[in-house]
């Protein structure tokens, strides 16, 4: 039995602790913020109408075997835990201009049809052809590169030569290249480029591999989380309450000891003592493993190319709007979005909000969540990540955040959706708040942006081991789950 320490309890933390903890192990998660969860926040505001309850964070849970699979692993079914909810449409594409909004769903022939129906035959054909090669770069990912450790840039080469389908994958074709290749559509482009940003990237320099990332949500659907997405929180919590792990909220870890090449332990904030172990797995985003907590400077070299933040509304809202659960309004300049958001640092263009920005509106149909008779939206548009850097923005500049969120509902107001004057109160959270709460360095989300070689979950001291979005296999619940899957794989059980 390994004495493990988790730093960190975002969902990657939990569920490597829970996985560990089934198998025998001695752990504990020290976690900086007074509640578990990490980016998975959450927002209750009460009003005399009654309280809404907002996620602050993720709003869609794709690709739900993962989740089983981890909820097995550890003794338990999901469903005693958790009450998923299929989504259809699981978003509703509003597009520039007056013509029709298309609704995505988990069948793909019934997707096609519904292609055809908003944007002709030619359309359809378009997305079938493109569909055919999503799902063999979805294969050859999931087989080779989603489950399993990638240590080093050697990995991936050997690993690209070994792929049969690295044809598929097209190695040095962006994802807007791969959406000018196949589909004549620009709003079907533009669906495509948005899933660039599921990994914090622009369309423009993620690799077209990233084509996976529509077909996970298209092939196996989107899931609601009945009560909001932060029940999964609450649920990856009391498994590793059951199953031994000792969970320290409120206790920051300040060092990884690592002397010699491998891990002895970590000292937290405040306390002289060090705490002893043989096993340190960091959830943390890399960028603040290798700069803080174990410095590293050849590590820290290669996390230069950050990930998108976002700007988020929490909106209390009086009345029905008849949106669907998610909602993307398009802007009709998709571009100069990325060109603002990431700004161009190499020729010193500074990052800015976006002035018309793509806008993301999620409303739960769930009692739950909301008064009888009110909405709890939340709304959230790409932003440049929080700092002074060329590529980042000072939001906390005195107004900033208060003038870009009338913006917003400007923005949303134009494309028709006018909740102005139906607004109970707003919330906003800032790029600069999601990095207070998270450590999310700027409030990056995703940590790097979008490529497929991230940290390695295997650190440069023996006994260290990465999990979550800043690393392999990348962002986003499923697969900061599915590190927890690998690392707890690699360490082994107690009994090996
Ligand atoms: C606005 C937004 C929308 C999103 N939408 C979606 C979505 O719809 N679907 C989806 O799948 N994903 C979405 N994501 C991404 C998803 O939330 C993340 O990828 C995932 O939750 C990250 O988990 P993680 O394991 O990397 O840990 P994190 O959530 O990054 O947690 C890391 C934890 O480490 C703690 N910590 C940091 N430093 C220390 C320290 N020194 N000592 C102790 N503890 C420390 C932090 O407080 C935090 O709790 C969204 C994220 C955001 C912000």
């Amino acid at each position: 039995m390994a004495r493990i320490v988790v730093v960190g309890a975002g969902v990657g933390g939990l569920a490597t602790a829970a996985r560990l903890a089934a198998t025998g192990h001695e752990v504990t998660v020290f976690e900086q913020a007074g509640t578990v969860g990490g980016k998975l926040g959450r927002y209750v505001h009460d009003t005399p109408a009654g309280a809404f309850h907002f996620d602050t964070g993720p709003s869609l849970l794709t690709l739900p075997e993962v989740f089983h699979d981890l909820f097995e692993a550890t003794g338990a079914k999901l469903d005693e835990y958790l009450d998923l909810t299929p989504l259809d449409p699981i978003v509703r594409h509003v597009f520039p201009g007056d013509g029709p909004a298309l609704d995505s769903c988990a069948d793909p022939t019934e997707f096609a049809g519904r292609v055809g129906a908003a944007f002709g035959d030619r359309a359809a054909a378009d997305w079938q052809r493109l569909w055919r090669r999503a799902a063999r770069v979805w294969g050859a990912s999931q087989r080779d590169i989603l489950r399993r450790p990638i240590d080093s840039p050697l990995d991936l080469a050997a690993l690209a030569w070994r792929l049969g389908d690295l044809a598929a994958i097209a190695p040095g074709r962006t994802l807007r290249g791969l959406g000018r290749r196949h589909l004549a559509d620009p709003r079907l482009r533009m669906l495509l480029d948005r899933y660039a940003t599921y990994t914090g990237a622009d369309p423009r320099r993620a690799p077209a591999a990233l084509v996976a990332v529509p077909y996970a949500e298209l092939a196996f659907g989107g899931w609601y989380l009945r009560g909001g997405l932060g029940t999964l929180a609450d649920a990856l919590l009391t498994r590793c309450l059951d199953l031994g792990v000792v969970v320290q909220t409120g206790t920051a870890v300040t060092r990884i000891d690592a002397a010699g090449g491998r891990v002895h332990g970590v000292r937290l904030a405040g306390v002289a003592a060090p705490v002893p172990a043989d096993v340190v797995v960091a959830n943390v985003d890399a960028l603040t493993l290798y700069r803080d907590l174990l410095p590293s400077p050849r590590r820290l070299a290669g996390l230069t190319d950050r990930s998108l933040a976002g700007f988020v509304l929490l909106l209390g809202v009086a009345g029905e709007s008849g949106l669907a659960h998610h909602n993307v309004f398009f802007p009709r300049d998709y571009d100069a979005e990325f060109d603002a958001v990431f700004g161009h640092p190499g020729r010193g263009v500074r990052a800015r909000p976006a002035s018309d920005p793509t806008v993301f509106v999620t409303v739960a149909d769930d009692p739950a969540v909301r008064p009888a008779g009110h909405e709890a939206w939340f709304v959230l548009v790409n932003a440049p990540r929080h700092g002074t850097a060329t590529g980042a923005v000072d939001w906390r500049r005195p107004g900033l955040a208060d003038a870009y969120a009338d913006r917003v509902l400007d923005v949303l107001a134009e494309r028709g959706v006018d909740v102005r004057d139906r607004l109970v109160f707003r919330e906003v959270r800032t790029p600069a708040d999601l990095d207070a709460a998270t450590g999310a360095p700027g409030g990056a989300i995703y940590g790097t942006a979008g490529g497929l070689l991230r940290p390695a979950n295997r650190g440069p001291a023996a006994g260290l081991w990465l999990v979550g979005g800043s690393g392999h296999p990348g962002g986003g619940l499923p697969m900061v789950t599915l590190s927890a899957q690998i690392v707890a794989d690699a360490i082994g059980p107690a009994w090996e």
